[in-house]
């Protein structure tokens, strides 16, 4: 038989290869797979979101580094991020685990004080899950549901010519915060506080993100209904690439208009890397990314938190940054991808 390794696909060839003509056969199912989470319909003008996360010990995190109550907090919050990016409200999760003989109750206990605060903060109810001895490490896979009404919901695929695109907060902050830890990882020892002075609030990106329900709650509050939306988990380019794919358009984002952070700036320059490089493909900025019709400029401009960075073309035009000096690159998502070797 043959054999095909992975990495040939990555990890959307792979989710698409495995998931191809999967037919939807009951009629609650609205969306399946392919947006940040799915949709059900069990009664008339509610819905219900539900999307998924797995962690994975020396993929997604390392505890060298990663305090448990951090881990538990980010897991949960990565997931309520998927269902704000619906423009739904998250209500319930599960939490399944993997664990070795390597962790302690004390161990799980700090785990789970990080979920039940995210739980706490964000309104949401534990309710079951699932606990298995592992050979390797640990594993979380958290699975949450939420609600919308029908008309609010924001799918990735809405996007239409001359729309806004907008992104909350700052991008690549994350990935900084992600480079600052693996550099004191590498170097051992020494005094981390003082290299660290400064610049908690990279580490705070990495490893305590929230989720922008902040964000929803403004845009709400303004009558802004955004076209499209998902939440940045895997860098700018690759996100804006699938809102592009699965609408039909192109783009142009403007690489002076991308919101970075003073610090992680430059944290950028001390490290020799270039923070816009970082700000399109850098992970796990959980910002959220959304198209709003031409309409909305005047109600977007003096919002919180919220930058225009572009706008949405026709197809032809293709996926486009465009530089300080108006020069044209292509948009190339190079994302955060597990399989790439
Ligand atoms: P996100 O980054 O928003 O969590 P992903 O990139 O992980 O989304 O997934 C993209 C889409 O593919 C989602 O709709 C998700 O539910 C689906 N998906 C991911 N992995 C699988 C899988 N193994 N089987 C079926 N669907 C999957
Ligand atoms: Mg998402």
């Amino acid at each position: 038989m043959d054999r095909t390794e992975i990495s040939t696909l990555g990890e959307f060839g792979l989710i698409k290869h495995l998931t191809e003509n999967i037919q939807l056969t009951q009629p609650s199912s609205l969306k399946g797979i392919g947006d940040d989470a799915a949709v059900m319909k069990y009664a008339p003008g509610r819905r219900v979101l539900m999307t998924t996360d797995l962690l994975l010990e020396g993929v997604h995190f390392n505890l060298e580094y990663v305090p448990l109550k951090h881990l538990g907090y980010k897991a949960a919050v990565v997931n309520f991020s998927d269902i704000y990016a619906m423009n739904g409200t998250p209500s319930q999760i599960t939490v399944s685990l993997g664990v070795s003989a390597r962790f302690s109750v004390e161990d799980l206990e700090q785990l789970y004080s990080g979920i039940r605060l995210a739980c706490e903060r964000y309104g949401v109810d534990l309710v079951g899950g699932d606990t298995s001895a592992s050979m390797t490490g640990l594993t979380i896979s958290i699975t949450c549901l939420g609600t919308a009404k029908e008309e609010d919901i924001v799918y990735r695929n809405g996007a239409k010519v001359n729309d806004l695109i907008c992104v909350s907060g700052n991008l690549g902050t994350a990935y900084m915060g992600l480079q600052l830890l693996e550099r004191e990882r590498i170097a051992g020892g020494g005094d981390h506080a003082a290299v660290f002075e400064g610049k908690e609030y990279l580490l705070e990106r990495q490893l305590k993100p929230e989720a922008r329900r902040d964000i929803i709650e403004q845009l709400h509050q303004a009558g802004i209904k955004p076209t499209a939306m998902m939440d940045v988990s895997d860098g700018l380019s690759s996100e804006v690439m699938h809102i592009c794919h699965q609408s039909g358009v192109g783009c142009a984002i403007y690489e002076d208009k991308l919101p970075i952070d003073i610090k992680a700036a430059e944290v950028a320059e001390e490290m020799n890397l270039s923070i816009v490089t970082c700000a399109l493909n850098g992970g796990e900025d959980y910002e959220l990314l959304f198209t709003c019709d031409l309409k909305d400029y005047e109600k977007l401009i003096p919002m919180d938190d919220i930058y225009i960075v572009g706008h949405i073309t026709k197809p032809e035009y293709g996926m486009t940054l465009v530089g300080r000096n108006g020069e044209e690159l292509e948009l190339k998502a190079q994302g955060w991808n597990a399989f790439t070797k």
